[in-house]
Order: C-alpha cells, then structure tokens, then sequence
C-alpha cells in the first residue's frame, strides 16, 4: 500500500479492540470455555456483566454491530427472557465464586429502545439473579431520540450510574445521509433531563470524519459539547469496516455506484479533527483519559468498564454475539439470534467460539490496550507478569520512537501526542508475527 492510500479511509476496521483478533477465535476451542467457567476465579479479579440489546430504530449506514431494526414488543420479550435466562445460567457457574459484580454494562444496539416498563422488568429479574448493589458502575446506552423523562427516572431508580449519549453529531443534514435516527433538539431535551436527574457520570459520544463534514461543523459540534459540559466525551474516527451500508456502497460498480461513500476524510484531517477537539476540551476544564476519551478534570474520572478490560478483568458477554473474557479465555456467543434463543431454550451457554489466551499474548493484550491511554507502568506489569515491559517489547518501542510515536521513559513509555492520536494502527508492531496481518473481525 501506498503512503497516499495509507491516508485515505479504506475499506477495514482501524480500531483495535482486542487481542489475538477475532478472527483466530474458533468454534472448536468451545471446550477451553466451558472448562474455564467451570473453574473458580483467580482471587483478586473483577467480575462484570455486558448486556447487549440488539434493537435500533434504524440502521446506520457505518454500523457493523448486530443489531435488528425489525422487531416487535414479543420480539423483545423473546430476547429479554432468554437474556435473563443467560444471565441465570451465568450466576451458577463456579467462575463466579461468590464475587459479587463490580461493573455492569447495557450496549448494543441501543438499549434505550426498550420501553421503561420493558427496563424495569427486565432489570429487576437481573438483579434478582446477580445484583449489582456492589458494582461501582453500571453503564446505559442511549439513543437521544428514544429518551423521555420517565425512562430515564426509571434508569436512575434502577441503579444506573453513567449514562452514554449517542450524539455522533449535531447537524441534522449530517446526521440524516448518515442514516442516524435521531435529530438535534432531541440531544439538547435528553441531556437536560439526564443533568436535572443527577446521573453521575454523563459520557457523549461524537465520531470525527462523518459522511459530510467539514471544519466548520465540526468546530461547531465542538462548541455545542463543550456547552452542554459532559463529564467525559469520547471521539471515534470514521472507519468503513466491511459489512456496513457504507463500505457495501463503496464496493459498488457501474451504475450502482454511490461516490458519496468515499466522501470520508482522510485519516490525517481526522486526526488533526481529534487534536483540535482535544486542545478545546483541554482548554476548558477537562483532561485526556485515552485516545479517544476526555473527562472532566475535577469530576469523577474513572470508567470502570474500560479500565477493567483493559486490565484483564473476567466479564460475562451475554446477549446475541456478546463478546466475553472468563478465566483466561476469550468467548464470543452465537451471532444470530435464531441460534441465540434456540440454545437458551435448551438450557445451554449460546457460546459460538472462543480462544484460551497464553500468558505471552495476556500480556500482550494489556499491554497494547493500556497503551491507548498514552503510557504504560512497568511496576505494574513487572508485578503483574514478572515481565519488564521495556526489556520485553524494546524492538517495537524503539521503532515507534525512531518514528516520533513515543518515548521511551526510566519506568515505562510514554507516547507523544501525534503517537496518541494513531495509536490503533501502531498496536500490531506488538502482535505475534502470526496474528501481525489478520483481519479485525
Ligand atoms: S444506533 Fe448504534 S448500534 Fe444502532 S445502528 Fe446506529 S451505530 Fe449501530
């Protein structure tokens, strides 16, 4: 690939979720899951719960994710009654070992298209089977557009802590071609009662480099998050991963053909779109927290969910296609919902693959996604691993510093800013030369 090609935005993922890849997990180490459930936990890690509501009222047109625009109340109430079922399953299994659940996190999809009546059911047959009394997060998605008063009181009564807006954007053209559901009044009205409810911790999400933007708006988008003053705002870059409205759109030909798909900006105005949001925010009170996040410097800064991820924590996936990590091995669950309910209504874990994870690639993996928050600890790892970090991963240090990516520091490294705003694609230096070229799905 060329240094030009290498700047526009291609078809394929960017980001980096995890590691070894998704697509090394196989259905045929199933057995090295259901042994590690069936094993107690190694004492001293956290235990979470992801739920995935795989409901939208449309369709994005840059979204790869599993989700239904087609179903009806009895649709719901046949997934939430096999997710409780899951979750029932789940709270047997001796990975538990008594530990109570210290993060919970609702995605999708879009977990506020259920109703507030559909929430209270199904939260309360939740906690009835894993409370999450002691959790010291529970996280909600949210669609603007699907919010109203009530259904966010009810998320308050029922124990939710951090609640993340999907906003993306704020002007309306953008947010139509784009294929988003909702519109911008919608985002002010849902913002403002979430702050009058008193949630502590209100994430908003944006992503730099929608079909359609320019400068001016994105300065704009900008300036209207910086009003509304979040506790945290998290930027993705526009990627086209196979599989979306989009990328399908970029791969027709002849008369079919729709151009406007490639109208994506190129990777360095994302980055440099990234950069001057960051300065703004940095300028106003808040503090880089990852790549992709800033939060509030005098708020309540953690996001547990994330940093137990990132730190190795064992996390129940439930819901269709959920993605989980249990005793050192990764597990996704099956990926359509017709095998999801089936094996539920059987009593079974939906597991679909998994992959047991090495202790090599288990620091691997903390390494490269505690690399996104823009420096490592080698105490941590060295006490953690019995590994010295520095020692271990020198070669691909010092390339990305002779690179200008990052610095090399007497306890860890460090990345420089423009190392910070790409470090996604630095992460495979890091990988096992069998994994090095693998597709991100
Ligand atoms: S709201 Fe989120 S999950 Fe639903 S279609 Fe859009 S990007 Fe995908």
């Amino acid at each position: 690939m060329t240094a030009a090609e290498q700047e526009t935005t291609g078809l394929g993922n960017y980001f980096i979720a995890n590691y070894p890849p998704f697509s090394a997990w196989k259905p045929n180490f199933l057995p090295d899951a259901l042994a590690a459930v069936n094993r107690p936990p190694v004492p001293g890690t956290p235990l979470g719960l992801y739920l995935h509501i795989p409901f939208c009222r449309k369709r994005c047109k840059f979204c790869y994710f599993r989700v239904y625009t087609d179903k009806n109340a009895r649709d719901v109430e046949t997934y939430t009654d096999a997710l409780v079922k899951e979750v029932e399953l789940c709270s047997r299994l001796p990975i538990v070992g008594g530990r109570k659940l210290d993060y919970v996190y609702f995605g999708g999809g879009t977990p506020s298209y259920l109703s507030a009546n559909q929430l209270r059911d199904l939260m309360q047959r939740l906690q009835a089977i894993l409370p999450w009394d002691a959790a010291r997060e529970v996280t909600f998605e949210c669609e603007p557009g699907t919010l109203q008063q009530h259904k966010l009181q009810t998320l308050r009564e029922l124990g939710v802590t951090r609640l993340s807006l999907g906003v993306e954007n704020f002007k309306p053209e953008i947010l139509q071609y784009n294929g988003r559901a909702h519109l911008e009044e919608e985002i002010h009205r849902a913002y403002g009662w979430a702050r009058e409810l008193g949630f502590s911790q209100i994430n908003i999400d944006l992503i730099a480099g929608m079909v359609g933007e320019d400068w001016d708006n994105w300065k704009d988008c900008v300036r209207k998050t910086l009003t509304l003053a979040p506790d945290s705002v998290t930027i993705y870059q526009m990627e086209l991963p196979y599989n979306t409205t989009f990328s399908k759109e970029l791969q027709m030909v002849g008369e079919e053909a729709k151009p406007d798909a490639t109208k994506v900006a190129d990777w360095p105005t994302k980055r440099e779109w990234v950069k001057y949001a960051f300065d703004q925010f940095c300028a106003n009170g808040y503090e880089i927290s990852s790549a992709y996040t800033v939060v509030k410097s005098t708020g309540n800064k953690r996001f547990v969910y994330r940093d137990a991820l990132w730190h190795g924590a064992d996390m129940f996936g439930t819901g269709v296609a959920s993605f989980g990590h249990l005793n050192g091995v990764h597990v996704q669950n099956v990926d359509t919902w017709e095998a999801y309910i089936e094996k539920l209504a059987m009593g079974e874990l939906p597991l679909g693959r998994a992959l047991p994870v090495n202790d090599k690639q288990k620091l691997i993996r903390e390494m490269i996604l505690q690399l996104k928050t823009g420096h490592l600890e080698r105490d941590y790892f060295q006490s953690k691993f019995g590994k010295d970090i520095t020692r271990e991963f020198e070669a691909g240090y010092k390339k990305l510093e002779s690179e200008g990516w990052l610095r090399m520091k007497p306890n860890g490294v460090e990345l420089t800013p423009a190392g910070l705003m790409q470090i996604d694609r630095h992460l495979p230096t890091f990988f096992e030369p069998e994994h090095a070229s693998k597709r991100y799905t």
